[in-house]
């Protein structure tokens, strides 16, 4: 029997009159994920895309590739058959004779799905009729409908029929490239690789800054993030980061500010520094990993004066998760052991004992006034370094 991978779309399949040109996008970033192995044929068909690999590609990784491309319901390794109800059936009863081999199956349930409807029998006959076969060819086995140990799917097309009992669940979302592009403020730790890797799964192409001390914070913070980064590759593709060094503006800020007000300054000319660079490299959007609450400079008055500060839309998806919620994303996609590996960030070299959680506005913006803003970041913007992470 041939084997296909199928995959099923969730979202994409709403889109009307779009959907032809999210298809297209799923499979280039489908082909894009296999680059490195043998492909023998990908494509779509009534809503459905067909991988077909060569033989000697092992599936388990094949599908862990799949897996990673953002749009997918879920995948399903199958096994292609003539759309011919006696092909069906005999395909189906091989199918599982191979499940008792290989599992501990004891019960099952067949259930069709007819895509083409011209075929002779309905639905319900066909899971009946293969059944029984399977039921007459088999030892051991009964069928369960309400609870069964393996579920056999057979799946009617008109060209080709595909029977197969697993649903492999994928991270749903849209293609990649599909939303533009957002800059994330990428820290070496926990909360923003799982921010930008959120909003690639809604389809934005991701572009990092990252701001750094040195000699301050060594070499090795930056090779940190330059290690998440490419972690989250494998789902966004190439990323290009830039790396500002923000210690004269600390400095500055540490210098001429109340000390309380340290780290919503220096937040803010992160957030202006990023806003540069967007615009200059066609970001829509920043991105950040904030959660409201969660330290003292995103309390909602933190926040707001945070905000304040650009002009550009700011997408903070991880806004009402628990770290915890957060910490078993970094975990299902790879970026957490990284993340608590110890190093210096930026923000903690000049942190003050006791940071505002209450900023007003207008006073943090009394103090920023203090400061040539402007030199400053343009200083900055002089002092950074642009590195592109690939796969
Ligand atoms: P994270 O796990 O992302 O470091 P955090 O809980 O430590 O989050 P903060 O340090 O307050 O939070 O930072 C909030 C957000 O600001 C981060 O999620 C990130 O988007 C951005 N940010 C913080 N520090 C840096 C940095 N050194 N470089 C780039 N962005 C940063
Ligand atoms: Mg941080």
């Amino acid at each position: 029997m041939k084997k296909v991978f199928l995959v099923k779309y969730g979202e994409i399949a709403l889109k009307g009159l779009n959907k032809p040109y999210f298809e297209r996008m799923l499979i280039n970033q489908i082909k894009s994920r296999l680059k490195a192995f043998k492909v023998i044929d990908i494509f779509k068909s009534d809503g459905i895309v067909y991988v077909k690999m060569d033989e000697n590609e092992s599936d388990t990784q094949v599908i862990k590739e799949i897996k990673k491309v953002f749009g997918i319901a879920y995948i399903s390794l199958s096994y292609e058959t003539e759309t011919d109800i006696e092909m069906i059936t005999k395909s189906a009863v091989e199918y599982v004779k191979n499940l008792i081999s290989e599992t501990q199956i004891k019960t099952f349930k067949v259930e069709t799905r007819r895509g083409y409807k011209q075929f002779s029998l309905k639905s319900p006959e066909i899971s009946s009729l293969v059944g029984a076969s399977i039921l007459k060819e088999t030892q051991g086995i009964s069928v369960d409908v309400h609870q069964p140990d393996y579920r056999i799917y057979i799946d009617v097309r008109r060209d080709k029929s595909y029977i197969y009992s697993e649903k492999i669940q994928g991270y749903g979302g849209l293609p990649l490239g599909t939303n533009g592009k957002g800059l994330i403020l990428l820290s070496g730790g926990i909360d923003s690789p799982v921010a930008g890797w959120m909003m690639a799964k809604r389809g934005m192409q991701i572009e990092a800054v990252h701001f750094h001390s040195y000699p301050f914070t060594s070499e090795r913070a930056k090779e940190k993030v330059m290690d998440l980064a490419k972690i989250m590759t494998q789902y966004t593709g190439k990323i290009k980061i830039h790396h500002v060094n923000l210690l004269n503006i600390q400095q500055q800020i540490a210098e001429k500010c109340p000390e309380a007000e340290l780290v919503i300054l220096s937040r803010r000319f992160m957030m202006k520094i990023a806003e540069r660079i967007a615009k200059s490299n066609r970001c829509d959007a920043l991105i950040t990993g904030e959660s409201l609450g969660q330290v003292a400079s995103q309390t909602i008055h933190g926040l707001v004066a945070t905000d304040h500060s650009v002009n550009m839309i700011v997408m903070r998806p991880l806004i009402a998760t628990d770290k915890v919620d957060i910490m078993n994303v970094a975990k299902d996609i790879g970026t957490y052991e990284t993340s608590i590996q110890p190093y210096e960030d930026c923000c903690t070299v000049f942190l003050p004992k006791h940071p505002s959680t209450r900023p007003k506005l207008e006073n943090i913006l009394r103090s920023e006034n203090l400061l040539d803003v402007e030199g400053l970041i343009e200083d900055a913007l002089l002092d950074t370094e642009v590195v592109t992470v690939e796969i």
